[in-house]
């Protein structure tokens, strides 16, 4: 490491990939700073994965409390009282002390805080307001954006950003959007008693998700009160009677009290400068990166949302530390980005990792499918109803399970488990194998015996 910068290795960004490649470098001995100009833990921790699985703890109490009435519980009244209020307020309050644990993480470590926009000028320097720091190395883990449709009246759509900081709840409200926020978010705004219309242009949301765990999702939700209107579009928003007024392509209306575009979220690449220094970057303005993370300059290194690999935190955890190790460490390791497993946080929930059934049959036909569904052994004395759905893609000429895909409670923490044993490589028999653990839902994953009829 040479002492001819001010730093071995300045990074751009203190969300989830950033925090963590400025803290392993700087265990390794790098002179590290992070630059950033918003909020340490970035999209993560302030507004993302940690204040919406809060948000859904919150609106899932309402389930709960309907729920209570089956075992014999009374509340006070039908279906107790919400104050989002104090939602937000104790959602700040955790998220200002996750701030504060990130801080002294980085200053543990050794690693400088610059506040500020940071713009590169050359290959080893960048300007922080009136300060020009030179590094070593630059990596930009900057993150990504909402990204808003350019349609009459965008200035009126609320993004997941501004929903976190919401002074009141509306009675009613629309998502726009058919991808992971907007249905996370639709039932939120369900499950905290507002009247829910999510609005997704195409036959059905969730698109790259296996097809039945998306029929499934649609049916619960509808369930649930949430009325999804598919092959649509939002053509305009402007002010109304009941707060906005929306005008479909189908040429029907629609007044509500609020809408959240949901429609996708872009690299955050504004400011930096890498257009004036030829830093390549894709059509749709993700940086371009090699194994190594390396841009096109060769000094310059990228990581996370902003190069358009999985929008995921431990996406970008992981390869912070495949960066850290190579740049500082022995060298070694590589990303891997087979079998992610991933949850999405609607209600229920789903869980999935590995490849859906129609990827699966793209690639060979000697495919078996196992799938249950059923009501979870809670709902039947709450009176819910509410389903389960499991289902397992196994090749089968090797018995090899490809894909596990679950809609149902907890449903990331039960896929969490199987990723590991499908990701070693394990067969329908070795799940076949395996007692189950009863009497749970998961159960069911090592309980499939039959495979539905092709
Ligand atoms: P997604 O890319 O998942 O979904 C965007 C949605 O907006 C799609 O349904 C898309 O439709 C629709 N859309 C895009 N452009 C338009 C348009 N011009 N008009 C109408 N609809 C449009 O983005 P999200 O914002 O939901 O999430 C971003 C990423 O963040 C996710 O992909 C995920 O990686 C990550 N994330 C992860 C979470 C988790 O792990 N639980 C939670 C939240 C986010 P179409 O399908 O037709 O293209």
């Amino acid at each position: 490491m040479t002492q001819q910068f001010d730093y071995d290795l300045v990074v751009i960004g203190a969300g989830s990939g950033g925090v963590r490649l400025s803290r392993m470098s700087a265990g390794r001995g790098a002179r590290v700073a992070v630059v950033e100009n918003r909020y340490l833990g970035g999209t993560c921790v302030n507004v993302g994965c940690v204040p919406k699985k809060l948000f859904v703890y919150g609106a899932h109490i309402h389930d709960e409390l309907e729920d209570a009435a089956g075992y014999g519980w009374r509340l006070s009244t039908d279906h107790g009282q919400f104050d989002w209020p104090t939602l937000v307020a104790n959602k700040n309050t955790e998220i200002e002390r996750l701030n504060g644990i990130y801080r002294r993480l980085l200053e543990g470590a050794g690693v400088e805080i610059i506040e500020g926009t940071a713009r590169l000028t050359d290959s080893h320097t960048l300007v922080v307001g009136d300060r020009v720091v030179t590094a070593e190395r630059i990596a930009i883990a900057t993150g990504g954006w909402p990204f808003l449709p350019n349609i009459p009246g965008k200035e009126y759509l609320l993004t997941s950003n501004e929903m976190f900081y919401l002074p009141q709840l509306p009675g009613e409200a629309v998502v726009w959007g058919g991808g992971y926020i907007a249905v996370e978010f639709a039932g939120i705004l369900a499950g905290l008693g507002v009247r829910t219309t999510l609005i997704y242009r195409g036959d059905l949301f969730l698109r790259g998700f296996d097809d039945d765990v998306r029929q499934f999702v649609a049916t619960e939700m509808r369930k649930k009160g949430v009325d999804l209107r598919f092959n649509v579009n939002i053509e305009s928003v402007a002010p109304g009677e009941r707060g906005y007024h929306l005008l479909l392509s189908d040429g029907s209306t629609l007044d509500t009290g609020l809408v959240m575009a949901a429609t996708g979220r872009r690299p955050l690449t504004d400011g930096l400068g890498l257009d004036a220094l030829g830093v390549a970057m894709d059509k749709q303005g993700y940086i371009q990166v090699n194994d190594d993370f390396q841009t096109s300059m060769p000094s310059v290194y990228a990581l996370g949302d902003v190069i358009g690999t999985p929008q995921l935190t431990p996406v970008a955890l992981a390869q912070a530390m495949v960066l850290s190790r190579r740049l500082y460490g022995d060298g070694q390791g590589s990303m891997d980005y087979k079998m992610i497993p991933t949850a999405v946080f609607c209600q229920p929930p789903i869980g999935t990792v590995g490849l859906t059934e129609a990827e699966a049959r793209e690639r060979t036909d000697n495919i078996k499918v196992f799938r249950t569904e059923f009501r979870p052994m809670k709902y039947t004395m709450s009176g819910r109803d509410e389903r389960c759905l499991m289902k397992l893609v196994v090749d089968g000429d090797s018995d090899k399970v490809l894909g596990a895909h679950m809609v149902g409670a907890d449903a990331g923490e039960i896929i969490q488990g199987l990723a590991v044993a499908i990701k070693a490589g394990a067969t329908k028999a070795d799940f076949d194998g395996t007692l189950g653990i009863h009497p749970t839902s998961a159960e069911e994953f090592v309980t499939m015996r039959e495979p539905v009829a092709p």
